[in-house]
């Protein structure tokens, strides 16, 4: 991680956070707002402990960096120099995690892998209104597809999920009364 210093008086001092957001110079003043920080392609910012701004690698392309390492790791007896392919490659893990770690002890999330809880629940709930919206369906057919949506997101979160847990949880009643919407017995 390195610390981002002001160009304004010689290059040493870092810019520390201050109460209201901004980051300040200690030695002459310059104040630096967060949307003129000046990046680069794989680089976010972020705030140490100690409140110095500094520049660290997206934890994102760390990892991306980490798992083709590991890759190469593992390939290596296809190499000429297979010796030298492994410690080529163990290096590049070493400085992967390092660089991974920086950006999460600075604070930075760690990336999401494949879709988030978040997504799945927006895209079943708009195909469930996609459909409603296009057929005219009554009353019961639309609870019946709404119970589908909230049975496929609580299943998602908790796979052993049962329907009365289900039921339970998405409308605080019995499964016994939701059957009955529909006069279903079981
Ligand atoms: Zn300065």
């Amino acid at each position: 991680m390195n610390p981002i210093c002001c160009p304004h008086c010689g290059g040493l001092s870092a810019y520390y956070i201050r109460p209201d957001g901004q980051f300040q110079c200690p030695e002459c003043g310059d104040l630096l707002d967060h949307r003129d920080i000046d990046l680069d392609g794989t680089d976010v910012w972020g705030v140490s402990g100690n409140g110095i701004l500094s520049i660290v690698t997206d934890p994102a392309h760390s990892l991306d960096c980490l798992m083709e390492a590991i890759e190469e790791f593992i390939t290596a007896d296809e190499c000429p120099n297979a010796e030298y392919a492994r410690l080529h490659s163990m290096r590049s893990v070493t400085e992967s995690l390092a660089e991974y770690t920086d950006a999460r002890r600075l604070g930075i999330k760690r990336p999401e892998f494949g879709y988030t809880e978040e997504s799945v629940r927006t895209a079943a709930n708009a195909g469930a209104e996609m459909v409603l919206g296009e057929i005219n369906l009554g009353e019961p057919e639309e609870d019946a597809i709404n119970l589908v949506v909230n049975a496929a997101i609580t299943i998602l979160i908790n796979p052993g999920a049962s329907f009365a847990e289900m039921v339970e949880e998405n409308y605080g009643e019995s499964a016994d009364e939701i059957r009955s919407w529909w006069g279903w017995s079981k």
